[in-house]
């Protein structure tokens, strides 16, 4: 099954449901300011003491999530009641492509971001989607959504500009389930790292594109067909295809090497860490001239 796209806002969008009090409150932590959020129950209360905390603890004084501030429950929007029905978000990428082919016998409802970015885009400004799609889902009244995460170690830095990626961590997934147990997340992938999934798609001939700029096959030119080359090549398998030039000096030459040249600080997009491991544990290796062809 696929969720139709559909140019009419959804309901469970609408202003005064639950969904949309949560990504008002993750658009005002993302623009830097406070979180004001009256929730119906505790655990709703706690998820965002606990998220507002992780992702700009500067903010965490001045943001209250408070439960039953009026002493009354019923004006607080609540999450439909679960349907019992599983969801999986899927966007063709290594992880949801991974999670979906191991959840097809649950015949889930497969849900695309895209098939709902007009409405929820300006809630994402530069983030990511996690909590995102959390809440859309569980607006939707899935018991379950799956989400293509991975288990990444390395992922919260020491700059504040990267602590937002704990979106991206089961340490988020299991945040979310401990506050949400009606509505819960999961993912096939959470214990193992990025280059294991490539590995298993490859081995299982499963397409999957990570591609920024193409939703299926590979542009060779992007941070995401790199990232996705490297992870293939790092475990011994073939992709299927060669690097331009460009993108190998923009992020090797450009960003690789001033970041290990810099004890690992200059990290400008919190991802840099990912081929370090790569080299640390697999012995991964760059060569230009085997990585790359063509001008791309
Ligand atoms: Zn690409």
């Amino acid at each position: 099954m696929t969720a139709a796209g559909s140019a009419v806002r959804p309901a469970w969008l609408n202003a005064g449901t639950r969904t949309r009090d949560y990504l008002e409150a993750r658009r005002a932590l993302d623009e830097g300011r406070p979180v004001h959020l009256a929730l119906g129950d505790l655990p709703g209360a706690r998820f965002w003491t606990w998220y507002g905390g992780m992702v700009r603890p500067e903010l965490s004084r001045r943001t209250s999530a408070a439960a039953d501030p009026s002493g009354s429950t019923a004006a607080a929007p609540q999450f439909p009641a679960p349907s019992g029905r599983v969801a999986v978000w899927y966007s063709s990428g290594a992880k949801s492509t991974y999670t979906l082919a191991r959840v097809e016998h649950l015949r889930p409802t497969v849900l695309r971001y895209e098939d709902y970015e007009p409405f929820l885009a300006p809630y994402r400004g530069e983030g990511f989607l996690p909590l995102i799609l959390a809440a859309a889902s569980a607006g939707m009244g899935f018991s379950v959504a799956y989400l293509g995460v991975e288990r990444n170690d390395l992922v919260v830095g020491a700059e504040p500009s990267t602590w937002r990626h704990v979106e991206r961590t089961p340490a988020f997934i299991d945040q979310w389930n401990h506050f949400h147990p009606q509505h819960r997340l999961r993912s096939c992938c959470r214990d193992l790292e990025k280059e294991a999934v490539v590995a298993a798609l490859l081995d299982e001939g499963r397409s999957f594109s990570s591609c920024h700029r193409r939703r299926s096959g590979w542009c060779r030119d992007c941070h995401g067909c790199l990232e996705a080359y490297y992870s293939a090549k790092a475990t011994g398998r073939d992709i299927g295809f060669r690097l331009t030039r460009s993108v190998f000096d923009q992020v090797h030459t450009g960003e690789y090497r001033p970041y290990v040249a810099s004890d690992f600080r200059r990290n400008p997009r919190n991802d840099l860490q990912y081929l370090v491991r790569l080299q640390i544990v697999h012995g991964l290796t760059f060569e230009p001239d085997r990585d790359c062809e063509g001008e791309g």
